[in-house]
């Protein structure tokens, strides 16, 4: 086993251009990027006089005139080309409702130029498997939603189903039911995509307040199998998560449509859960990371800290009335630079798709081989039967046996048997010699195996069918996909690459000679005089004055920060008691005591789902305390009936409780 490398959070930064309506109201331009160096720097349009822009430093900036080609060359290319080399790999988009999300992750559909990372990874991953060489390939995808803490899968029938994170000791946490499609192509993972984007459009009344709300995940599994060099074959696994977030802006207290505040506090719990998750995979000093707080959080755990390589994508505005949430998105972004991941190949896993598709393959070979020998033999032995029946042979005889395709051979043998049956049919109906009756049963009995025959082909071909149609999912280089590009073409690719790969380099080796510029400053200390002296201690004296002015100012922003969460958490606190008590009156003054015990020893935890549920109230077979599940170490959580009544009524939004209702 190879020892595990650790791999930063790769972080970049994109700027849209400014749209018509900030032209039109003449906002300032506060961002600047500096795409040579990797930095953004943010000017706040209401500074105080002395107040500094702040400068960001990230592992590429992409400015308003970047091409969509040019962050997928620089940035995603190489973390597709290690999903397919059975990495797992992950791609935010974060930022601000309006800053590009949507544009980057997915662009515009119609127009190439347009098309943002979604699209052209397809065409990435497709045109990569038909240049493979002794490679069989499956890829398959699925696309979901989460939307106020509950999970949509897109491409589902039934949309008013909510789906389940499981968790499996072997494999992680996973959707339980989620669908997914094989896909052959580009043109089908298209039409996949395609599918769920309808879906998710056509669930709500107000697109954009709704697609700012909700996150969207699009998955795709790429299986590779391929003989290794100790003769066996290993198949490497790698995951793709495409993941449009929710608008990072701070949600108002009461919703555009005055939702209820509990359903207001479930808006942004994915995304808030987010933040707390990289603050304290950063922090170096938490011991528990909250993965567990959230939907998204659960499900991307790897994604963060964990197996996996992965990219955010901060997107911006450019205007002065952004500045707020373009400073805390540039903080956030800052923030995940410091997360450690731990990327590794995943070869062999349990239960991979390709594995169970190589063995129905095999079966239903099998099945279809056996058939065929299986006519053989009839074949034989009803020749053999009507030899010791002394009639003679009506069927041409010869050619048997030979080693023709499989489906061939079963053709004329099927045809041959029918042939035979309609002349044998024929023969009773001239047969004078024979009595009507008998004549009628004959008959019956020769439809019967007409009739039994065309089944046994309708199933073969049923058979034959299903047998290609799996076969051709598994997709080998050069022959189920063609790759139409030319060798100039595939020059051309080879040589943006290697220029984004350069521009790379140098973007790193500057940001590394600035860092090193600060540290000579401070070793060079020996002076030729008094004068030189006092003038380089000047210069660095104003250097660090002015970095001592931008902590100081990150400080207080991030004390004004702090005090804006506490209080909105103070708030949401004395609103969730407020209502706790009004729930706890209702109870004692409504609700008998007996009715009040009974629905408590009902009431259990389900460590699987992290909520509260109610057991049925007839016990399915077997005695309630044994049907009781309690969680992996054994032990119930010790709560107070107070807060047992109150997590019963729903008060608490961690708590929900699904199942029967109260009354
Ligand atoms: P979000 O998904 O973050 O809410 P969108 O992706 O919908 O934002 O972008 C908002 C608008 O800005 C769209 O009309 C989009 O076409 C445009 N836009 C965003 N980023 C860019 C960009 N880099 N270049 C050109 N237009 C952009
Ligand atoms: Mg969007």
């Amino acid at each position: 086993n190879k020892p595990r490398s650790s791999e930063a959070l790769k972080v970049v930064a994109r700027c849209r251009p400014m749209n018509r309506k900030e032209e039109a109201a003449g906002y300032e331009r506060i961002l600047e990027m500096d795409v040579k160096l990797g930095q953004v720097t943010i000017r706040n349009p209401r500074a105080s006089p002395g107040e500094l822009p702040k400068t960001f430093t990230f592992d590429a900036v992409y400015d308003a005139s970047s091409k969509q080609a040019d962050l997928y060359d620089e940035t995603v290319r190489p973390l597709i080309d290690s999903v397919l080399q059975g990495f797992n790999g992950t791609i935010f988009a974060y930022g601000q409702t309006g800053t590009g999300k949507t544009y980057t992750m997915q662009g515009a559909w119609a127009e190439p130029e347009k098309r943002g990372i979604i699209p052209i990874s397809f065409e990435h991953i497709f045109t990569h498997i038909s240049r493979s060489q002794n490679q069989q390939y499956l890829v398959r995808a699925s696309y979901l939603e989460i939307y106020q803490e509950e999970i949509r899968d897109l491409l589902a029938k039934d949309q008013s189903k909510k789906l389940e994170l499981k968790e499996n000791p072997e494999t992680g946490v996973y959707i339980k039911d989620l669908s997914s499609f094989v896909t052959k192509n580009v043109k089908e993972i298209e039409h996949v995509m395609n599918l769920g984007s309808q879906t998710r459009s056509v669930g709500s009344t107000n697109m954009n307040e709704y697609s700012s709300r909700s996150h969207a995940i699009f998955l795709i599994t790429i299986e590779c199998s391929e003989t290794g060099l100790d003769g066996e074959e290993h198949i490497r696994v790698g995951k793709l998560n495409l993941v449009d977030l929710a608008g990072s802006e701070r949600q108002s207290k009461m919703g555009a449509h005055g939702e209820r505040p509990k359903e207001a506090s479930k808006i942004n719990l994915s995304l808030s859960a987010l933040g707390n998750v990289i603050s304290a995979l950063v922090d170096g000093k938490s011991t528990h990371i909250p993965y567990r707080d959230s939907k998204l959080t659960r499900l991307l755990q790897d994604s963060l800290g964990g197996n996996a390589k992965t990219i955010m994508v901060a997107t911006l505005g450019p205007a002065s009335h952004s500045y707020d949430e373009s400073l805390s998105t540039l903080r956030f972004a800052n923030r995940a630079k410091n997360i450690k991941n731990k990327p590794r190949v995943n070869e062999d896993p349990k239960d991979t798709l390709l594995r169970e598709f190589q063995e129905e393959i095999v079966r239903l070979k099998a099945q279809l081989e056996k058939r065929g020998m299986l006519g053989k033999k009839r074949r034989r032995s009803s020749r053999r039967k009507k030899a010791m029946d002394g009639e003679s042979a009506m069927e041409n005889e010869g050619e048997d046996d030979n080693e023709d395709g499989l489906e061939k051979n079963m053709e004329n043998y099927l045809k041959e048997q029918k042939e035979r049956l309609e002349e044998e049919k024929a023969a009773i109906q001239d047969d004078h010699s024979l009595v009507s009756e008998e004549k009628q049963k004959l008959l019956e009995e020769k439809e019967k195996m007409i009739e039994d025959l065309r089944k046994e082909q309708e199933a073969t071909e049923l058979l034959a069918t299903k047998y290609k149609a799996m076969e051709s999912k598994l997709l080998i280089g050069g022959r189920n996909i063609m790759d139409h590009t030319n060798e100039q073409q595939k020059m051309l690719e080879l040589k943006r690459q290697e220029i984004a790969e350069q521009k790379r380099r140098e973007r790193e080796m500057q940001q590394e000679m600035l860092l090193r510029d600060e540290e000579t400053m401070e070793l060079r200390e020996t002076y030729t005089s008094l004068q030189q002296e006092v003038e380089i201690k000047t210069k660095k004296l104003k250097k660090l004055y002015a970095k001592l002015q931008a902590v100081k100012a990150e400080i207080q922003d991030q004390h004004d920060e702090y005090i804006r969460v506490r209080q909105d958490l103070e708030e949401a606190q004395n609103e969730q008691t407020r209502e706790l008590k009004l729930k706890y009156l209702i109870i004692e003054n409504f609700i008998p005591p007996e009715e009040k015990n009974k629905i408590m020893n009902r009431l259990y935890f389900d460590c699987e789902e992290d909520q509260w549920k109610f057991q049925p109230l007839v016990p399915a077979g077997g005695s309630q305390m044994k049907k009781r599940p309690t969680s992996a170490v054994g032990y119930k959580r010790p709560i107070s009936q107070y807060a047992r009544v109150a997590m019963a009524m729903g008060s608490h939004p961690r708590y929900r409780v699904s199942g029967r209702t109260l009354v």
